[in-house]
């Protein structure tokens, strides 16, 4: 047991702050490009090196090794969750991604804006990509609905996409689709189990509404009379039931916030608890996003929060497009915002610089390769790591860890972590 002295001093030890940078699909396998090297090695990165030479490096392998995730289950995984349990679909995540942030028991779709004819047979998936203000227009004649009892709540999102949430008893999300996912004709959602009956009817009664409620809308009107495909259908996807998560807060006793541009993130943040802090314009989730400006966001989320997570989504897009040169140019900006943190960082933060996921542009999709990994705080312990890359954070002393293993290595260096045992 330990003595009376050493417990007060380990009372005493002030609890830091938590910063994770996440750069989204960072990490790479060689490519001929370059000559052989990932983006990161090929790259001079002098400030993401500073904390790899000063910190404590590994590599992640996010879910397990060899598992390529999502960015969904992937931020579940690095915010402690395991996925496999926590993980409903994208029905809910997308859902709570566009601010529709249900609870246990609701259940939620992926919707798009389509183009039917009269014989219910899809001319445009995608309703020639209609998008706001036109769908939120659209999408006020359809509030205020109540089927068979069940609430009907829509939501638009980015261009053609929209969310759908029931909320009622007795609802199942295991329903099959009702968008063909295809030029062919809409198809009738099924009940793939009998409890399930119910809210395949409710979907099907649901998406005929919509028909009735938008095919003369004034903002079809006038598309038809430019010639324009009309949004006169929502057609439903990727069902899933809200997840009944211990909020982040409550797990990890520490007010938390999410400083992200993409909706999906937002909403993965949103559901487990953190706050979702609103990013300024400029940062755009997208290639031209103005990263000091986000790393600036994110420290002033510090003084008010114990844990902020931030999301870079700019080095999965070069990835998913194949683009290596493009992305060297990305992770040069990557290291001019590490620098922007390294002189504005207060010394009572841990910060963790990492991915999600890899995204080689050889590839064009995410891999289950490990992520590179630095954590770094005033007197961490350094090791052999001098390069922030793929195989630079291997040599470090954190070794080869899981995605959830992170959050609690910076909860015990930012002195959160409860002793197990006396
Ligand atoms: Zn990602
Ligand atoms: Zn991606």
């Amino acid at each position: 047991m330990a003595d009376e002295k050493t417990k007060v001093m380990r009372m005493a030890a002030p609890k830091k702050k938590i910063l994770f940078v996440v750069m989204d699909g960072l990490g790479d396998r060689g490519c001929k490009a370059l000559g052989g090297k990932t983006p990161l090695e090929h790259t001079s990165t002098p400030n993401l090196d500073w904390f790899a030479a000063n910190g404590s490096s590994g590599i992640m392998d996010i879910i397990a090794p060899g598992v390529g995730p999502g960015s969904d289950t992937a931020h579940l995984s690095l915010l402690g969750y395991d996925p496999h349990k926590v993980y409903t679909g994208r029905g809910p995540f997308e859902a709570a991604g566009i601010g529709l942030i249900g609870k246990r028991g609701d259940v939620a779709f992926r919707c798009n804006f389509s183009t039917v004819n009269d014989k219910f047979d899809v001319v445009d998936r995608r309703a020639g990509r209609v998008k706001s203000p036109e769908t939120t227009e659209l999408i006020k004649a359809l509030s205020g609905i109540v089927i068979d009892g069940i609430e009907v709540l829509v939501k638009e999102g980015t261009e053609h996409r929209a969310a759908l949430l029931l909320r009622g008893k007795g609802l199942d999300p295991d329903v099959t689709d009702t968008d063909p996912h295809d030029v062919a004709k809409v198809l009738t959602s099924k009940g793939r189990t009998k409890g399930a009956e119910l809210t395949a009817s409710v979907v099907n009664k649901f998406v005929r509404l919509s028909y009735e409620k938008m095919k003369d809308h004034p903002v079809n009107v006038e598309r038809r009379k430019k010639g324009l495909p009309e949004a006169n259908i929502l057609l439903t996807r990727g069902a899933g039931s809200f997840p009944d998560i211990l909020p982040f807060t409550e797990k990890n006793k520490m007010s938390a916030a999410c400083v992200a541009g993409v909706g999906m993130i937002k909403g993965i943040c949103g559901i487990c608890g953190l706050d979702v802090i609103d990013v300024p314009n400029e940062c755009t989730g997208g290639l031209d996003t103005n990263m000091i400006k986000k790393a600036d966001t994110a420290l002033n989320a510090l003084k008010k929060y114990d844990f902020v997570l931030m999301n870079v989504k700019a080095p999965d897009l070069s990835g998913h497009d194949g683009k290596a040169e493009e992305k060297c140019s990305t992770i040069k900006k990557l290291d001019e915002m590490a620098g922007h943190l390294r002189k504005n960082l207060t010394n009572d933060v841990v910060i963790a610089f990492t991915a999600d996921h890899c995204t080689p542009c050889e590839i064009g999709d995410h891999t289950g390769d490990p992520v590179p990994l630095t954590v770094y705080t005033e007197s961490i312990v350094s090791d052999a790591a001098v390069k922030f890359s793929e195989s630079g954070c291997a040599v470090g002393r954190i070794g080869r860890i899981r995605g959830h293993d992170l959050l609690q290595i910076c909860l015990d260096l930012a002195n959160r972590s409860e002793k197990f045992g006396a």
